[in-house]
C-alpha cells in the first residue's frame, strides 16, 4: 500500500472517533424491525417513519434507535431554530 493511503487510513480512524465533526443533514435507511422492514428518513431536522406507531405519535422505536446510533452527529434543537 502506498504511503499516501496509509496516512489517509490513519486520519480516517481519528475522524471516526470525532463525531462532532460530522453533521447529519439527510438520511434514509431501511430498518428491519421485528414486524417487517420500515423506511426511516431524516431531513431538515425531522424524522419520518412509515410505521403505524410513528404515524400516531411522531416518534417510534426506529427513530429513537437511530438517534442513539447517531448520537453527537444530529443537529441540536438550537441549531434548528428558525433564524
Ligand atoms: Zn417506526
Amino acid at each position: 500500500m502506498d504511503y499516501g493511503m496509509i496516512g489517509k487510513i490513519e486520519k480516517a480512524k481519528r475522524y471516526a472517533e470525532q463525531r462532532d465533526r460530522i453533521h447529519v443533514e439527510q438520511l434514509q435507511v431501511r430498518f428491519d424491525g421485528d414486524h417487517g422492514p420500515h423506511t426511516v428518513s431524516f431531513n431538515a431536522g425531522a424524522w419520518t417513519c412509515d410505521c403505524n406507531f410513528f404515524l400516531s405519535r411522531g416518534v417510534c422505536s426506529h427513530t429513537m434507535a437511530l438517534e442513539r446510533i447517531l448520537e453527537g452527529m444530529l443537529p441540536a434543537p438550537a441549531e434548528l431554530a428558525p433564524h
